[in-house]
């Protein structure tokens, strides 16, 4: 047998083994097994194919995947595509293809290069949201919404891209730029369908309760819908009869306001301008046309200087009976409570760079700790945190949710006023104006109005045509497509057109979860009894760019289904988990400008997919951002061509019973790597591998520990492990079909232990060693953490303590 490792003389051949036995794919159904649904984010199949995010998010799920099989679960880790939208579409336009032409080769090519890792997907479970038996489903949920009346349509302002000719949803405009092109979005009104995601508004918030995703997945969530209770309180006008409805979410700190501020859109300034005097008018007039240009990004920027203009105009706060003037200033949005709100100097920061700029009284209502009751006089003294009510007579020494009770019961008894439950989520815009998208498959009648396309006259299929381009007029490209637009009523049987907007491409990612439980169901979008088994989903892993609106609309899609009784859970999914970004060398963002971007081909050419595998893990943190290191590829190649001869030597040289401490070693190692993968802790896996091949690659083992080395070296080095193992011992059976091995954790006496690291006197990461590590050990698994590593290359350590079994401290 040969010991030199070179991985183009079996990978190909076990992967054609792996996918033509189907050795992956998960049984339905099956009871006697825990199932195990682990799912990562599908990709959308562009023309450069994967790039290094894909290549290790799915190495690294991968890892989990073989685990959980050998651990006895029934795993389901499907892929499918996710291929509709502009990319795709662009591209067919330059070229002058059919999308679904490229579509088709693009996936080719994805698959290609999925498998040439060596990834155990469930082909048989694959997706691909163009395919007409799928958004044949994708149409029929619309549907269900519109039945619901949750699918509407109407005349409403959009946010227009001229480049991409395109409406785009609120949540795809950043910083008043289209997210996709970098343009600045124009206001247009369009007539649109919009989803009611606001009526699932408190569900949305409240059932992130019953899942367990990161914190910080949670609070975007929670800020996205941005529930806010608000106090909206009647101030009369001084002279005049007019009202006007002022809000606050802080009543408890009325006492302390000191003018107001109308949005300068807000539709009660015209009769306003009745009252004031001509010269207030003309100003006001001017200040609004001034404020109309600029973007909302540009109004609410907290480090631009506030602008506004008086009215000349007071009111009366109804709770203090102070008398305040009345400004309108662009600071705040018509879409913040009634776009009239109350300012409140001392305890809002932005109201107090107002109250600076036009000399406007700043006065102190809530404590600081310990009974701070100094003045507010600059900005960093502020003071917007709660805290016990004072100077505020009948809210006098309350807290402040107290004194927002009180408020809210006063101004409820008098009749001057509401407490008012508003949220910073819209209704979502669900049209588009372009070709590549699921058809909406309504018809519109002239006598009997929109018609849904009837169930059994599903999929609606996009007709191929030779002209993809957008149009300016704010209409789809099928619009000019007669043939297909012409249709007949279902309902009335007379002549009526189809509705040419198609979905966004967010619509197929919505609910892609569920048809992987049953993707070939040609009368269901899922059977209930395949979704009851499958879902939810046991882990969802996947970016940091779809924690906010994907995570939104496909959680508000399943409890619409959920209310239909087509699902048993509340939720999709039940742990969600977010990886970092790979960058190129330096740090930077691969891109094809910057000439650094690197694909799998190239890695699996050079170094095969056991090595790029083993280095994605590697690369760092699961969580972090990771940055491309070719010594460091360098070294795992070193390391994994070396692990391939130990494995083969030590079969060799294998003896009647390994000794204790060998025996002892593996067992920490099957501990260590079980641990390490469930936990997401990816890097430290293979650095537990390059570990115990330093400490032990010059025992001798026996065949009971040979065969748990190869076991446990599968999830992370597949195609060696089963190399080897069908060479030594089984040659007809598979090492991924092995059950993973039982540790006594009593026979563990040493633990390992995580201890800080200090460069130059400050703690820069941790480093996990065993309590019988000697300094050399320690350092040499400094240098195996990429986290510490990179912060000590090209670098002389001057000096080296190790403090046993408790810090490191490195000078450099
Ligand atoms: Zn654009
Ligand atoms: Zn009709």
């Amino acid at each position: 047998m040969s010991y030199k490792y070179n991985p183009k003389d079996f990978e190909s051949k076990w992967q054609e083994k792996w996918y033509s036995e189907m050795n992956y794919s998960a049984k339905d159904l099956l009871l006697d097994k825990p199932k195990y649904y682990l799912l990562v984010e599908f990709p959308y199949p562009s023309g450069p194919g994967m790039h290094m995010g894909h290549t290790r998010n799915y190495s690294m799920m991968d890892a989990v995947a073989r685990l959980r099989r050998m651990k006895g679960f029934n795993v389901m880790y499907p892929i499918g595509w996710d291929a509709f939208g502009l990319p795709t579409e662009n591209y067919a336009i330059k070229v002058k293809r059919p999308p679904q032409e490229i579509t088709k080769e693009n996936i080719n090519n994805f698959k290609r290069q999925l498998k040439s890792l060596g990834l155990t997907f469930d082909w048989e479970k694959e997706i691909n949201t163009t395919d007409p038996q799928y958004y044949k489903w994708t149409q029929w949920i619309f549907l269900k919404l519109f039945e619901k009346g949750l699918a509407h349509k109407s005349e409403m302002p959009i946010n227009w891209c001229p480049k991409c000719k395109v409406g785009c949803a609120n949540e795809e405009v950043v910083d008043s730029r289209h997210e996709r092109c970098g343009e600045l979005v124009e206001k247009r009104n369009i007539c649109q369908w919009v989803l009611k995601i606001t009526e699932y508004a408190d569900r949305l918030d409240d059932d992130l309760d019953l899942v367990n995703f990161p914190d910080s997945v949670k609070a975007l969530q929670r800020n996205w819908i941005g529930r806010k209770t608000w106090y909206d309180i009647e101030y009369k006008i001084e002279d005049t009869e007019e009202v006007i409805k002022v809000s606050t979410t802080r009543p408890d700190t009325q006492f302390g306001s000191s003018f107001v501020v109308i949005a300068p859109e807000q539709e009660i300034l015209k009769r306003l301008s009745r009252v004031m005097t001509e010269e207030n008018r003309k100003n006001v007039e001017e200040y609004i046309q001034k404020s109309l240009k600029k973007s909302e990004l540009e109004r609410v920027d907290e480090t631009k200087e506030k602008t506004g203009v008086a009215t000349g105009l007071y009111c009366v706060n109804s709770i203090t009976n102070s008398r305040l003037p009345i400004y309108v200033a662009d600071f705040v949005l018509t879409t913040v409570g009634t776009g009239m709100v109350v300012g409140v100097p001392a305890h809002d920061s932005r109201d107090f760079q107002f109250a600076q700029k036009f000399g406007l009284p700043v006065k102190r209502v809530i404590e600081g700790p310990e009974g701070d009751r100094s003045e507010i006089s600059s900005l960093e003294q502020v003071y917007e945190e709660e805290g016990r009510v004072f100077n505020s007579d009948f809210l006098d020494g309350l807290s402040s949710e107290e004194a927002r009770n009180k408020v809210g019961e006063y101004i409820k008894e008098r009749r001057i006023g509401d407490v008012v439950t508003r949220y910073h989520l819209r209704d979502w815009i669900f049209s588009r104006q372009h070709y590549w998208g699921e058809p909406i498959p309504i018809v519109h009648c002239e006598k009997c109005g929109m018609v849904p396309v009837p169930e059994d006259q599903l999929p609606v299929e996009l007709p191929i045509v030779k002209e993809y381009e957008p149009t300016n007029t704010g209409e789809s490209p099928l619009a000019n497509i007669t043939e297909w637009v012409n249709t007949e009523c279902p309902k009335c049987g007379g002549q009526a057109k189809r509705e040419t907007d198609t979905m966004p491409n967010w619509a197929g990612s919505s609910w892609y979860y569920l048809r992987y439980c049953d993707p070939n169901n040609d009368k269901e979008f899922v059977s209930r009894e395949k979704s009851d088994y499958w879902m939810p989903v046991d882990h969802y892993e996947g970016g940091q760019e779809h924690i906010t609106l994907h995570l939104l609309y496909s959680r508000f899609w399943h409890k619409v289904l959920f209310d239909l009784g087509y699902l048993k859970d509340k939720e999709p999914y039940s742990s969600r988990s977010i990886h970092g970004v790979v960058l190129g060398e330096g740090g930077v963002k691969m891109s094809k400008s910057v000439g650094n971007v690197i694909g799998p081909d190239e890695l699996v050419e050079k170094y095969g997919a056991d090595v790029t595998r083993a280095y994605m893990m590697f690369m760092g943190p699961y969580e972090g951002n990771v940055e491309w290191s070719t010594r460091t590829i360098e070294g795992v190649r070193r390391f994994v061509s070396k692990y391939y001869s130990f494995l083969q030597y030590a079969w060799d040289q294998k003896i009647e019973e390994s000794n204790e401490q060998v025996k002892r070693g593996v067992s920490r190692l099957v501990n260590k790597i079980e641990r390490d993968i469930l936990e997401f802790r990816f890097n430290t896996v293979v650095a537990a591998l390059m570990q115990f091949y330093n400490e032990y690659s010059k025992e001798k083992f026996d065949k009971e520990d040979i065969t748990k080395l190869l076991i446990v070296s599968a999830p992370i080095l597949p195609h060696i492990a089963e190399e080897i193992w069908s060479k030594t011992i089984g040659s007809d059976s598979s090492v991924h079909d092995q059950q993973w091995p039982e540790v006594d954790l009593t026979t563990l006496e040493e633990e390992n232990i995580e201890i800080p690291v200090q460069i130059n006197g400050k703690v820069r990461g941790r480093v996990v060693v065993s309590k019988s590590d000697d300094q050399e050990q320690v350092k040499s698994k400094i240098y195996e953490q990429n986290t510490l590593s990179s912060q000590l290359s090209d670098k002389d350590i001057k000096k080296f303590i190790y403090v046993p079994g408790r810090i490191v401290s490195i000078t450099v």
